[in-house]
């Protein structure tokens, strides 16, 4: 439930707002708004509960969350969060590119490809090191070497980044490294290893499931926030659906539901959302102008020499003549680009 406070409440009164709802068993969240502070509270609601706190000083009313999610909801907040991960902000005016090979294969290819993206404005970098691929005879990543490699690449160029991790048991190590953690679309449903994300202290990147509901998506993120990780960044990427000349079906007005329905960032990534290099310049832009809060795009110096994802991997120079295309778009809307 929410807890909306008066125009004008003390300290004092918000503080033993607080400590009742303590009291009765209750999570509680202080959200300070322009107008009006919130406290999004998690418990066992009663009739008698919801009567006292009613009556408490400074208190104006007492509101349900009727949504299966509560955390994750918009009320829970009352405004759009900010994500950090170091100095990259999710959410804010600024809308970061995420951008990097879909898996890292070698210290050549994830050296150069992360000085492109970097010098094209990239904030953040991507490769997978441990890949959940469809068939198990593909290339299952680099592990361990690869997380390396993107710590030295982070050392070199300055930027964070954000990695998958497919399994609670390397949750440990993946974080020793990674900036961001990464949960890939084949394991947004994977409670075990939502649970062990959100007991961690990392950001955590959360993309849609193959095939799942925009309500399923948020209740994965709420998982992670009820674990006690409230650092959690959606990223649409494409769902299931009959159409073949794509990989997937882009869902851009998932970001819109999105604002409407959560307080979280919400990024796209329209190389998964596509599969294929030639539609992710315009539908980045299409993000971009329906809010995005960020995109992911895979960039690869030799996409047709790739081991994951090469038909979708931007070659680093239409990378960088499609990043200086965002700008006038972001503003546009009220936002921000390099
Ligand atoms: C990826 O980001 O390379 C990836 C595997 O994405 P998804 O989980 O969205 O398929
Ligand atoms: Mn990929």
């Amino acid at each position: 439930m929410i807890v909306v406070m008066q125009k004008g409440v003390t300290v004092e009164q918000l503080q033993s707002v607080m400590k009742r709802l303590q009291d009765f068993g209750f999570k509680a969240h202080v959200s300070e708004g322009v107008e009006r502070t919130i406290i999004g509270a998690i418990g066992e609601k009663t009739d008698e509960k919801v009567q006292q706190l009613e009556m408490m000083q400074g208190v104006e009313r007492i509101v349900p969350i009727l949504q299966p999610y509560k955390m994750a909801a918009m009320e829970f907040c009352g405004q759009r969060s900010l994500v950090k991960v170091g100095k990259v902000v999710f959410g804010g005016a600024h809308v970061p590119v995420i951008a990097g090979p879909c898996a890292v294969e070698s210290p050549e290819q994830l050296c150069q490809t992360a000085a492109e993206v970097a010098a094209a404005g990239a904030s953040m970098l991507r490769g997978g090191a441990y890949k959940p691929r469809t068939s198990p005879y593909a290339f299952q990543g680099m592990e361990k070497e690869g997380l390396e490699l993107l710590a030295e690449a982070r050392q070199q160029t300055g930027l964070p980044f954000v990695t998958e991790v497919v399994n609670p048991g390397d949750v440990d190590l993946v974080g020793r490294y990674a900036d961001m953690f990464q949960i890939g679309a084949r394991n947004m449903q994977n409670y075990a290893l939502l649970r062990a994300v959100g007991l961690s202290n990392h950001p955590v990147l959360l993309k849609r499931g193959l095939s799942a509901t925009i309500n399923e998506w948020l209740m994965a993120a709420e998982y992670i926030m009820s674990s006690g990780n409230e650092a959690v960044v959606l990223c649409e990427r494409g769902i299931r659906t009959y159409e073949t000349e794509t990989r997937n079906t882009l869902d851009l007005s998932a970001v819109a539901v999105i604002h409407r329905l959560s307080h979280l960032p919400v990024v796209v990534d329209p190389s998964h959302g596509t599969g294929k290099w030639r539609y992710v310049p315009p539908m980045c832009q299409a993000a971009v102008a329906a809010g995005a809060d960020g995109l992911m795009v895979e960039v690869h110096v030799r996409p047709e020499e790739a081991l994951s994802d090469g038909p979708q991997s931007l070659r680093p120079a239409t990378f960088a003549e499609m990043m200086s295309k965002l700008a006038p778009i972001a503003s546009a809307v009220g936002r921000t680009m390099p």
